[in-house]
C-alpha cells in the first residue's frame, strides 16, 4: 500500500531549522502523527514529498519558509494598549504577562490567534502574531510507519480514526 489520496497515514518525523539545525519538534515514539492523506490539512509540500511511499521508508526533505508557514511580517507585530491585559482588579498579571509569553487572543473578527509578548512597558505591549515557525526554513526527516486505505466513515469526516486519529 502506497501514500495516496484517501488513505490513512501514521508517520514519526523530526524538524528542524534546515539554516541552523536546531531541533524544532519532534514526533514521540507512543505518539505518531496519523492523517488522512490529501483531505487533513498539511503543508502541500510535505504531502508531495511522502506521496507514493510505503511502510518503512525513510526520507529526509526541505521545505522553504515561504513553502511552509510564510516568511515573517511587520504588519503581525503590533502595540496594544497595556489595558487590555488588566485583570479583574485593574492590575497586570505577571504570571502571565511578561516578555516571551505565548498568549491566546481573539481579533475583531473573533479569530483565534496566539501571539508572543516581545516587550512591556507602562503603555502598551508589543505583541507578535506571526507563526512560530514563519521565516524558517524546515528540514523533516519521516519514517512511514503504516499506510492503510481510509474507511468510508473517515473519508465522510474528512480525518483519522483510531488510537492517535479523532475520537468521538
Ligand atoms: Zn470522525
Amino acid at each position: 500500500m502506497t501514500i495516496d489520496i484517501n488513505t490513512v497515514v501514521s508517520l514519526q518525523y523530526k524538524l528542524s531549522n534546515q539554516q541552523t539545525g536546531e531541533q524544532l519538534e519532534e514526533t514521540l515514539v507512543d505518539r505518531p502523527m496519523q492523517f488522512l492523506y490529501g483531505i487533513e490539512r498539511i503543508i502541500p509540500t510535505f504531502e508531495e514529498n511522502i506521496h507514493g511511499k510505503s511502510k518503512g521508508d525513510k526520507m529526509s526533505f526541505g521545505i522553504p519558509a515561504a513553502d511552509a508557514y510564510g516568511t515573517r511580517t511587520e504588519e503581525q507585530v503590533v502595540n496594544i494598549p497595556l489595558n487590555v491585559f488588566h485583570d479583574e482588579s485593574g492590575k497586570i498579571n505577571e504570571e502571565h504577562i511578561y516578555v516571551g509569553a505565548l498568549l491566546p487572543m481573539t481579533d475583531h473578527e473573533g479569530r483565534h490567534l496566539r501571539g508572543r509578548i516581545l516587550e512591556l512597558n507602562a503603555e502598551d505591549v508589543k505583541m507578535d502574531f506571526n507563526h512560530p515557525l514563519a521565516g524558517i526554513d524546515l528540514l523533516f526527516d519521516i519514517e512511514i510507519l503504516d499506510v492503510r486505505p481510509a474507511t468510508q466513515e473517515e473519508i465522510a469526516h474528512g480525518h483519522s480514526h483510531g488510537e492517535h486519529g479523532h475520537h468521538h
